[in-house]
């Protein structure tokens, strides 16, 4: 097949690329490298070394003999390059992975906020317009990553479903009634979560009056860092965040063992969420890319997350395997302080998905990658410097 990858340099999109053309996809991807700018503007650094793309592709090239294409393009701005690339290339699948993905870094001031809503919705927008301008809307499969946070961390006694809730409709004399499906109620955590809710819209949309073919994967919380491709070599090795905005909270986690700083728990760590290893996420993309919906079908929406856990039980289980203590900290996030999760996860695992689990996959984690390379953490950055809202202002 011929694979488009959106957002390819990236933490989620690399190993994916690596894993497609492993097993034969002609792959290519599209990247605007802001995601190494945003390094830059932070100050910080992946714990793990990573190259150049450039480098990259052509270490796999030598190792692998197969090539993966790469032309550097702002998906959000240049909607005419990126039109006349899919109708030059017509790929069969797109993997749009393209988006600003920090909660953190979108609640940083208004300029991130903007950023955000114009980069997330403009990217995803372009890629829905462009594939009906190309007329694509049968040919090619798009496969979108969105994030469980779309569902709101709400307790409640329900599970989650994948993507749709069965509601009662009634006339307004109450005589009647009937049973339809919807999007389940959006409720987002913040303006990086906003943005995906409005693209499953755009999904909506699309699929409805074009007929596009889409897959929509609320992803988990990704945790791990390597896969089979990147380890190897050590120039093809995966980013692994740690800071304040893009560390996501295992991998914080397990840096912060490997490293022997405090594991940082918000609040009461009282929230629960819902994860998911890399190497279960470039295996579920695959599994999405190899059964797209049938033509006149509905969004198909999965759950792409394998395991749910609490906070604070996470760090308890990592002080627990490596003695580093438990530091309860602010929360930043303006969020319930506890909450309960249940998800329906049963699509992906229809589709033949066999999970890596955290009971299994943890304490080679923390001897791999983050202990390997912790002497390239900066510590001044672990912390969460980003508010959900103002702090007061102190008393004169
Ligand atoms: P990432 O920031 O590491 O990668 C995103 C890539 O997209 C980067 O290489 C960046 O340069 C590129 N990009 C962003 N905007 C672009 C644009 N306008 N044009 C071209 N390229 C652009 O993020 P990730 O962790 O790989 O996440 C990928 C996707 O998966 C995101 O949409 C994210 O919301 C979703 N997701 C990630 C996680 C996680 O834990 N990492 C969890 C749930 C969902």
């Amino acid at each position: 097949m011929r694979i488009v990858i959106l957002g390819g340099d990236g933490f989620c999109g690399w190993p994916t690329s690596l894993y497609l053309s492993r097993r034969g996809h002609e792959v290519h991807i599209l990247d605007n490298f802001i995601r190494r700018r945003q390094d830059r503007e932070l100050g910080v650094e992946s714990l793990t070394p990573i190259r150049p793309l450039e480098e990259r592709l052509q270490v796999w090239q030598t190792l692998s003999k197969r090539r993966i294409g790469f032309t550097a393009m702002d998906i959000a701005k240049d909607y005419e390059p990126f039109l006349n690339f899919l109708g030059r290339w017509r790929p069969q699948a797109i993997v749009h992975f393209a988006e600003q993905r920090s909660a953190p870094y979108s609640m940083k001031s208004p300029w991130h906020k903007r950023y955000t809503v114009d980069n997330n919705l403009n990217a995803t927008h372009n890629v829905l317009c462009a594939l009906v301008e190309c007329g694509l809307e049968a040919h090619c499969h798009l496969v979108h990553l969105g994030t469980m946070g779309v569902y709101g961390y709400k307790t409640s006694r329900f599970q989650l479903p994948e993507g749709y809730q069965k509601v009662k409709l009634v006339s307004p004399d109450c005589e009647e009634s009937e049973e339809t499906e919807i999007l389940y109620p959006a409720d987002p955590g913040s303006i990086y979560h906003l943005t995906k809710t409005q693209d499953q819209l755009f999904f909506y949309y699309y699929n409805k009056n074009d007929g596009l073919r889409i897959t929509d994967l609320h992803q988990g919380v990704v945790w791990g860092t390597e896969t089979a491709e990147t380890q190897l070599d050590e120039r093809l090795i995966n980013r692994f965040d740690y800071d304040g905005d893009f560390g996501t909270v295992l991998n914080r986690f397990l840096m912060q063992a490997a490293v022997g700083h405090p594991l940082t728990v918000h609040g009461t760590g009282g929230q629960t969420r819902a994860f998911i290893h890399i190497r279960d996420t470039v295996r579920c993309i695959e599994l999405a890319v190899d059964h797209p919906p049938a033509l006149g079908e509905r969004v198909r929406v999965f759950n792409q997350t394998t395991e749910t856990h609490r906070v604070r039980d996470l760090a308890r289980l990592i002080h627990t395997l490596t003695d580093i203590p438990v530091a309860f900290v602010d929360n930043p996030r303006n969020e319930q302080a506890e909450n309960e999760l249940r998800v329906v996860n049963q699509g992906l695992r229809n589709l033949g998905l066999e999970p890596v689990t955290l009971s299994a996959g943890l304490l080679e984690e923390i001897r791999g990658s983050a202990r390997k390379y912790r002497d390239r953490c900066d510590p001044a950055k672990i912390l969460c410097r980003s508010r959900w809202r103002r702090l007061p202002e102190p008393e004169t």
